[in-house]
């Protein structure tokens, strides 16, 4: 399920938060008048803070958040955000209603959600935060075959004002991530790549940092035979629930060549190939909400010959009339005899 209004998810979330004990924080009110609300739980010796659907169209950390709250038995303390960007994930949009990027407005904080982020990050105080993102199917890990499911960053500090606190920072997010990337290796070999932490002083990641606070920029992908991201989401939730049970933060191993070894988050790669009677074409995923229904269409790009593909199909007619940028439905493509259903309208 990748889209639902932002009320659905609200009424998820609560059913959660009621059965958990969580306690509700109203921090913060969207451009368009809705709620951002943190939801608090926990007396645990660590603490976490966790956000996603930062921007709207970006819906697996938010499946991952609640995987979390339904755990019975947490051992860490929290401050959850799970739609941060209201507006947006009701529009299924990653900028707000205002057209901000929040994860660019880190320090003006124009928007209403980087207030809000900052007001609850202050009253929390938290040891570790998880900036929870959704990244493209065109992402794999540098000389892989597999789209990249999981992306990770330790962001930088900031460069000009160097001090022990940001290093230690950083530090402890390499050494949670891993852990985590020795987790995923198990069943995610090859999906997993690191990015690069070029410094982006108006991102949040390099923001908290930069506070001395250990900062976790996340990006989940698609899975190769998983294009809603469901399996993803799961895991990132196995995760959470893993480092919850960690006793304390001196027991990450020092040793963060696990992470440091990750290849490089690379692009673009193709990701539906169909061959066609007299060539191939290559289409992109492109997701849409209008009138609160989702639509996953796809746009003819231009293929990348030296990169991988996700998906080939082939088609007995010829589709050469197809130019670049036009869209199509999946009914449409379904017309040319193939019958691929990626699960992403369910
Ligand atoms: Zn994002």
């Amino acid at each position: 399920m990748r889209y639902q209004s932002f009320n659905l998810r609200l009424e998820r979330v609560r059913s959660l938060a009621l059965k958990g004990a969580w306690t509700e924080h109203v921090v913060g009110t969207s451009f368009e008048g809705r709620p951002i609300i943190a939801f608090q739980q926990g007396v645990g010796s660590k603490r976490i803070m966790a956000w996603s659907l930062m921007h709207g169209n970006e819906p697996t950390g938010f499946e991952a958040l609640l995987q979390l709250m339904a755990v019975a038995d947490l051992e860490s303390s929290y401050l959850l955000i799970p739609i941060l960007n209201p507006d947006g994930a009701e529009a299924f949009t990653r900028l707000n209603a205002q057209g901000i990027d929040v994860n660019r407005d880190a320090r003006n904080q124009v928007s209403a959600e980087a207030k809000a982020l900052v007001a609850a990050y202050e009253a929390f105080q938290p040891e570790l935060v998880l900036n929870l993102h959704d990244q493209r199917p065109r992402f794999f890990p540098k000389g892989g075959k597999q789209p990249a499911s999981f992306s990770l960053l330790a962001p930088k500090g900031h460069p000009l004002t160097p001090n022990l606190a940001q290093n230690n920072a950083q530090q402890r997010a390499k050494r949670v991530l891993a852990k985590w990337a020795k987790t995923l290796k198990v069943k995610w070999a090859g999906g997993v790549a690191r990015f690069d932490d070029q410094f982006y002083p108006n991102a949040f990641g390099e923001f908290f940092q930069e506070q001395g606070v250990a900062s976790i920029t996340f990006e989940t992908g698609i899975g190769l035979h998983d294009w809603s991201r469901s399996s993803v989401a799961a895991q990132l939730g196995e995760l959470l629930e893993e480092l919850d049970k960690l006793p304390g933060w001196e027991n990450l191993d020092l040793d963060t060549s696990a992470y440091e070894n990750l290849s490089m988050n690379e692009s673009p790669a193709n990701e539906w190939l169909i061959h066609h009677a007299e060539g191939c074409i290559h289409l992109r995923l492109h997701e849409s909400v209008q009138q609160g229904v989702y639509y996953a269409h796809w746009l003819v790009d231009s293929i990348e010959h030296t990169m991988p593909s996700w998906k080939e199909s082939h088609c007995k007619q010829s589709l050469t009339h197809l130019e670049l940028g036009t869209v199509l439905t999946l009914d449409q493509i379904h017309s040319f005899g193939i019958s691929e259903d990626f699960g992403l309208n369910n």
